[in-house]
Order: C-alpha cells, then sequence, then structure tokens
C-alpha cells in the first residue's frame, strides 16, 4: 500500500519535471530570435549590415574624413575607435540586447542590434 503511493508520487514528480523541462525548452526557443543583426547607419543611411554571430570589425570611413571602428565578437558590439570630440561613443558599454544602440553624434553615426536577445533584466525594470 505504501510502495504503491510512493509510485504514484514519483510519477507526478516525474509528470512536473517533465513538464519544468519543456517550459524550459519553450522559453529557450522563443528567446532565440534567428538573423540578429547589427545594423549601422551613417546620417540615416545604411553603411553597413552584418551578422551579430559573426565577428567582424567594420571601419566606417566618411568622405569628410570622420572615422570609427566598431568591433563585434560574441554577440557583442563596441566601439573601438573614432576620431570624434566627445568620444562619447568609444566609452559606451558594449551592447549585445534587441534594439540596444551606440551613437556617435558629432559623426551621425548610430550602431544599432536588431532581432536580438530581449533585454529581460531591462523589461521586468518597465
Ligand atoms: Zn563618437
Amino acid at each position: 500500500m505504501g510502495n504503491k503511493m510512493l509510485k504514484r508520487n514519483d510519477m507526478i514528480m516525474m509528470g512536473i519535471v517533465l513538464l519544468i523541462a519543456l517550459i524550459s525548452l519553450g522559453f529557450f526557443f522563443l528567446n532565440k530570435k534567428e538573423g540578429s543583426a547589427v545594423i549601422i547607419t551613417v546620417d540615416g543611411e545604411i553603411y553597413q549590415q552584418t551578422e551579430l554571430d559573426q565577428n567582424n570589425t567594420i571601419k566606417i570611413k566618411q568622405d569628410n574624413g570622420d572615422y570609427n571602428e566598431v568591433i563585434i565578437e560574441d554577440g557583442y558590439v563596441w566601439m573601438t575607435d573614432a576620431d570624434c570630440p566627445d568620444k562619447l561613443c568609444v566609452k559606451h558599454n558594449k551592447i549585445h540586447y534587441d534594439h540596444e544602440t551606440i551613437v556617435c553624434l558629432p559623426h551621425k553615426v548610430v550602431v544599432e542590434i536588431v532581432g536580438g536577445e530581449e533585454n529581460t533584466v531591462d523589461i521586468i525594470a518597465k
């Protein structure tokens, strides 16, 4: 009798574990969006579009001599070099999440992640 109860509980536990596993798997697939892109625009025009999961160094050279250098590595994007006066873009943190941007205001350069991982911490904070 007692043994039978234990087995029943085991079955319930198994079911719960399986359910949790399935839910986690579902979340994993929902969060994993295909085709995360890094879009670099200069003065509103697309300068270069590339993949977030493709390590890359992009040099942005404008006709007026303005210069920025962007690095994409292991899903993170940051500005390594620029000859703008404020250097705010170089000081900017690495970006990784969907819709995060690095802006170089003096050069009108915008680096944006599109279709990336949702920043869940940010969503909760809102
Ligand atoms: Zn800058």
